[in-house]
């Protein structure tokens, strides 16, 4: 995820691209640059950092700007952040150049198919690839910018939103979308290319929305020229006037960034498993995984260390693991690992969980556990992140900046790598069957599709938030994998609501929790087909017999509870092994709506931070 802007027209180029970027740094923010032509040249200045880095850094690098350009703020996914991995890159003649948002999944055998054509490469990034795929099309088939996109997208797996400017035909952009947003916002005599409408609000309201698989020549003076990439048929583009405000636009017309993140899961999830999930071939591509596979499968056991929400998502992997891989595994909070003298050996592979990648408690945990000799690997969203950095390897969960505070996407996207890695050795060990590694695969590609039918559940969740919202009290109870998604639903809720509330399995009610329970007492019991589904509906038999008031979350068209629960929330049938990545979104939801309605600051809750960089 990344800010993509452009400008063409009489204005300066410049100010509209840089102000540009500071309203899209919600969409990535670890370095940021910009490609401007004068007329005569085109600069190129880029760095790691903010967008008021790049400002800093072009005060002494460009004096003149002129009235064509493009600017980047990017979000690292092939390469660390720093200078030379910033956008825009330059294709090898330095006559193109290009900004990306997304990832090019088959840019390694582009890269070596280029390489072997002569092509050098300064950056690790998958865009500098395409940018130079481009530039040999063109060379080739002796084409224009516009045609040699389009051929060379059609070479492409992937996703995408680029904007290609070439200095032989200085009076044109090429833009591009495949799964990434794209706007053109449509002035007189000018144009504004966008990820969103927010860099071109104050210019015009009138805005084209590239679909999927659809590209646009954009011409200085002249009518946009849309195209289907595939065929290179022509589209008509449908401008249509916006009416949005600028804070709408940069939550994607959500209310808050909590609220986008839940709904941005379908889309993160499949972002997680593309290019590694395989369906026809049946297979699970993880490249830090295959160099390391003598290390995950001679393991005496595997040590999962993280905090908080990425401690939840740890435990549903020790399910994962043991059940699939058959692997002994331990989860351990960060924070008491590294002050308790563990016992840890070079048998030991030590996996490490983090969103930021900058938990002060994980990353002293990886130091300890380098220290004995075991293998540490890192699960983090930020790329270049210091978790990363001080892994033996490592893989990301794809999710995009999470801005939120309460962590949503994250923990979904890295129960969706952890399953991608048991999955993996599972099937190295033979513990698991090629017809259930397959059902498998089909079952976690079809994750986000269900998510989205959970996401349909808003306002009856929303409804039952309003019946609760006053409440002091709740409890989450759940079994096997949906024990800690009841531990996560009750964080979640404790962080933005500030209602006090407990995760416990569900059987151990009986030892304690259960003297809590009366008529006015909530409960949400994870209550999903397999998941142990007669034990569950027990316990809330004996919740009823106590009078509690039970928020079930069931299988579709489930009977049984329905009978028993004062309310049921829905959720598609999947497997066992995949069901937390469902049943964890309605307890998202439900924490979001009861925040909202009890007036607290959702994306910003009291006392906490996003990051942990301090123990
Ligand atoms: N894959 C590209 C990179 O790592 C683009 C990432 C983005 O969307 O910012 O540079």
């Amino acid at each position: 995820m990344c800010g993509i802007v452009g400008y063409i027209g009489p204005r300066e180029a410049y100010p509209i691209i840089i102000e540009g970027l500071k309203r899209l740094e919600y969409r990535g923010y670890d370095s940021a640059g910009i490609a401007l032509f004068d007329g005569t040249d085109l600069k190129v200045c880029k760095t790691k950092g903010k967008v008021v880095d790049l400002e800093n850094k072009l005060h002494t690098d460009i004096t003149s700007t002129g009235n064509i350009g493009i600017g980047h703020t990017r979000w690292a996914t092939h390469g660390v952040p720093n200078d030379v991995n910033s956008h825009p890159h330059y294709s090898n003649s330095g006559d193109l150049v290009i900004i990306h948002n997304g990832i090019i999944e088959n840019y390694e055998s582009l890269r070596k198919e280029l390489i072997s054509r002569g092509y050098h490469f300064d950056s690790d990034t998958d865009t500098e690839v395409l940018v130079n795929l481009i530039e040999d099309v063109k060379n080739k088939e002796n084409v224009k910018l516009g045609q040699a996109v389009q051929i060379a997208l059609n070479q492409v797996v992937g996703a995408y939103a680029i904007a290609v400017f070439d200095k032989t035909r200085p009076k044109e952009i090429v833009i591009a979308r495949l799964g990434s947003p794209l706007a053109i916002g449509v002035g007189k005599d000018e144009f504004f290319i966008a990820s969103d409408a927010s860099p071109f609000l104050e210019y015009t309201k009138d805005a084209i929305y590239l679909e999927d698989e659809e590209m646009a020549i954009i011409r200085l003076n002249k009518d946009i020229k849309v195209r289907k990439i595939k065929d290179d048929s022509s589209v008509v583009p449908y401008v249509q006037t916006l009416k949005m405000n600028l804070d709408q636009i940069e939550k994607g017309g959500f209310e808050h960034f909590m609220l986008k993140e839940i709904y941005e899961q379908p889309k993160a999830i499949i972002d997680t498993y593309r290019g590694r999930l395989n369906r026809q071939e049946a297979i699970i591509k993880m490249g830090s995984v295959e160099d390391n596979m003598k290390k995950f499968l001679n393991a005496d056991r595997i040590i999962i260390v993280a905090c908080g929400t990425s401690w939840h998502a740890g435990l549903v992997a020790e399910y994962i693991f043991e059940d699939l891989a058959r692997i002994p595994v331990e989860v351990e909070y960060a924070s008491e690992f590294r002050y308790r003298n563990p016992i840890i050996t070079e048998k030991d592979v030590v996996i490490a969980i983090s969103q930021s990648g900058e938990t002060a408690d994980t990353l002293a945990a990886i130091k300890l556990a380098k220290s004995k000799g075991a293998f540490v690997f890192g699960v983090c969203n930020v790329v270049g992140s210091s978790i990363a950095r001080e892994t033996d390897a490592g893989a990301y969960t794809h999710a995009g900046p999470e801005i939120g505070v309460a962590s949503t996407k994250a923990f979904t996207t890295q129960i969706t790598v952890l399953s991608l890695i048991a999955l993996r050795l599972a099937r190295a060990k033979g513990t698991i069957s090629s017809s259930d590694f397959r059902h498998h695969l089909l079952e976690l590609e079809m994750i986000p599709k269900k998510v989205e039918k959970v996401l349909e559940a808003n306002e009856h969740i929303k409804h039952i938030a309003e019946i609760y919202k006053d409440v002091h009290n709740f409890l989450y109870l759940g079994r096997g994998y949906n024990f800690p998604v009841a531990l996560e639903g009750a964080l979640k809720l404790k962080e933005i609501s500030y209602i006090h509330a407990e995760g416990y399995p569900a059987a151990e009610m009986k030892h304690g929790p259960i003297a809590l329970i009366d008529e006015n007492m909530p409960i949400v019991v994870i209550a999903t087909k397999k998941g142990h589904y007669e034990k569950v509906v027990s316990n809330i038999q004996e919740i009823k017999s106590r009078k509690g008031k039970i928020i079930g979350i069931v299988t579709e068209g489930d009977v049984d509870v329905r009978e028993l629960a004062d309310h049921v929330i829905e959720v598609p049938e999947t497997l066992e092994s995949l069901s937390p990545l469902l049943t964890t979104i309605p307890l998202q939801l439900l924490s979001y709506h009861i925040a909202v309605l009890l007036g607290k600051n959702v994306d910003q809750p009291r006392n906490l931070a996003k990051s942990v960089t301090v123990e």
